[in-house]
């Protein structure tokens, strides 16, 4: 019988552990350490949280990294000269921009990732990279989606003819996910805050991604018997975190599950430092 609990700290840790040896290989051969840079604009408590736990584990694997603060009212363009400096400097790997942006410079998101060089960008938000995850190469893909199909494919649970179904559309989730989904026969449905009669995509699931910032957003009511639920939503409930599941209610009726923290949040940062040892190994060559 199949594993229910898809641990993936466990997972996590043992990918972390073949990185850092992988890198040890590198860094002997070369001379030369990777590393990652994060761009944080403002200094909102969340992202300050995320961009250090980033640091540290980036320390763990033996990738050197940085952060660079620049004030919350910086403009577009001090941010975009600063990416170039970044693009131009051959001692750094992987750029990241911690989002999301202050509110001001929400709207050009996009337009400042596209600054990042391609082959930085570790993310995998810039269009160039956006672009090949539409032929299905997931060489520098966005790292939220790959933790979820890193740990499907690590508890052999099968993608092929199976139907997906995705509540959330945004760049770093959903969107990549579809392609990921699709390169491997899913068959995926995409809920949103306009999809009408939800219940019905999200009943129909064998596989069901959920990350849309509410606690409790699914029970079991709104789940089939024998569902694989991937929880990737993080919200913060009377001063704990949790995701979007109702983890206790819907328990018995899964087929398989992922806990929520503890699940697809230390994958995703697994594969940010994957990526960044991917981006450094072809800037060596
Ligand atoms: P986002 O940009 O706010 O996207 C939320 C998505 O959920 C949107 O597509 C939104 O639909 C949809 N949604 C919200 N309420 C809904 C509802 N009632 N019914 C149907 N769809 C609904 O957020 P994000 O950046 O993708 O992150 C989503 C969650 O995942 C957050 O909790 C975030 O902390 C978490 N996250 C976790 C990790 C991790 O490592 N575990 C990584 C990234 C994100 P519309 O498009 O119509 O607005």
């Amino acid at each position: 019988m199949r594993e229910k609990l898809l641990d993936g700290k466990a997972l996590a840790g043992q990918l972390n552990l073949k990185l850092k040896a992988e890198v040890s290989k590198m860094v002997e051969k070369t001379n030369f350490q990777p590393k990652l840079i994060t761009i944080l604009v403002g200094m909102d408590p969340a992202s300050n949280v995320y961009v250090n736990m980033k640091k540290k584990a980036a320390a763990e694997v033996g990738i050197d990294s940085n952060i660079i603060i620049l004030e919350e009212n910086s403009s577009k363009n001090t941010i975009i000269q600063e990416i170039k400096k970044l693009n131009g400097d051959n001692n750094i790997h992987g750029i990241l921009l911690q989002l999301p942006l202050p509110d001001s410079l929400r709207a050009s998101t996009s337009e400042i990732i596209d600054h990042i060089s391609p082959k930085k960008d570790v993310d995998g938000l810039n269009s160039l990279n956006k672009g090949k995850l539409f032929d299905y190469n997931e060489e520098l893909a966005p790292c939220t989606p790959k933790g979820i199909i890193a740990l499907l494919e690590y508890y052999n649970i099968e993608i092929k003819g199976k139907n997906v179904t995705i509540v959330n559309r945004s760049n770093l989730v959903g969107k990549p996910l579809i392609f990921m989904m699709l390169k491997r026969n899913a068959t995926v449905t995409v809920c949103h805050t306009s999809t009408i009669h939800i219940e019905k995509f999200m009943k129909a699931a064998d596989i069901l991604v959920v990350a849309v910032r509410q606690p409790n957003f699914i029970t079991q009511d709104k789940i089939k018997e024998g569902v694989v639920l991937i929880d990737v939503g993080i919200n913060r409930a009377n001063g704990k975190l949790c995701g979007d599941v109702n983890f206790k209610d819907v328990y018995e009726k899964c087929g398989a599950i992922t806990p929520s923290p503890g699940g697809i949040g230390p994958l995703t940062v697994h594969f940010l430092l994957r990526n960044t040892f991917i981006a450094y190994k072809k800037l060596m060559i």
